[in-house]
């Protein structure tokens, strides 16, 4: 399984494929296992590194998880046959901005397009279980988060700025508590506030 796994991970830095940073990705292990969550919905599945790595957690471990782009669904699917695990991850093509999914999830995973963080929160908070997680990545992005006078480019500043708005909104928002870890390239984990 390590060697597939490495090769995984050897695809993603070869073809650009933005897998999650190895803290990152241990960190939502670890809460995996802590928090003893069983169901998980991902967004964004790439090439099935981050599902793959969930589901290897534990055997009970279900995960869905969606991607849009075809050639990358293609792999995950290949990536998630050879790791025997199709019976742990269910993939789904589409955007999951349009994607119908039924049935409540203990994690809900985001790691899609970042200009539609706040979307895809408000779409999928409906799909959390009552003492659910819903964690982001990338709220760093790369460190230009905190260090906009880096951006030179346009179309990434923007990029940037829908991130802070992000940001802004998890803070604000009444209905769920988050905290903001400097891990990998940045981790939000939000938790409905109880009344
Ligand atoms: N979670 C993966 C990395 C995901 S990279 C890992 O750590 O291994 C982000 C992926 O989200 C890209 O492959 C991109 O195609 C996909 N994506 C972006 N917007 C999406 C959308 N609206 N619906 C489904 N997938 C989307
Ligand atoms: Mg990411």
């Amino acid at each position: 399984m390590d060697d597939i796994i490495l090769e995984i991970e050897e695809y993603a830095k070869l073809e650009d494929v933005p897998i999650m940073q190895k803290r990152g990705i241990n960190f939502l292990c670890d809460l995996i296992k802590d928090n003893k969550i069983k169901n998980i919905l991902e967004i964004g599945s790439a090439i099935g590194y981050s599902s793959i790595k969930m589901a290897l957690v534990d055997k009970d471990i279900k995960v869905t998880t969606i991607e849009r782009d075809e050639n990358r669904y293609l792999e995950a699917v290949k990536n998630i046959k050879r790791c025997n695990l199709e019976n742990q991850i269910d993939i789904i093509l589409g955007d999951a901005l349009e994607t119908e999914i039924k049935g409540t999830y203990d994690l809900i995973f985001i790691d899609a397009a970042k200009a539609q963080y706040i979307k895809f929160f408000n779409k999928y908070k409906e799909n959390l279980a009552s003492n659910g997680i819903i964690l982001s990545d990338n709220m760093s992005f790369h460190g230009l988060v905190e260090e906009k006078e880096r951006i030179k480019n346009k179309n990434l500043r923007q990029l940037v700025n829908k991130i802070k708005r992000y940001i802004v909104f998890l803070e604000e928002n009444t209905e769920f508590k988050t905290d903001f870890y400097k891990v990998g390239d940045g981790i939000a984990v939000s938790r409905r506030v109880e009344d």
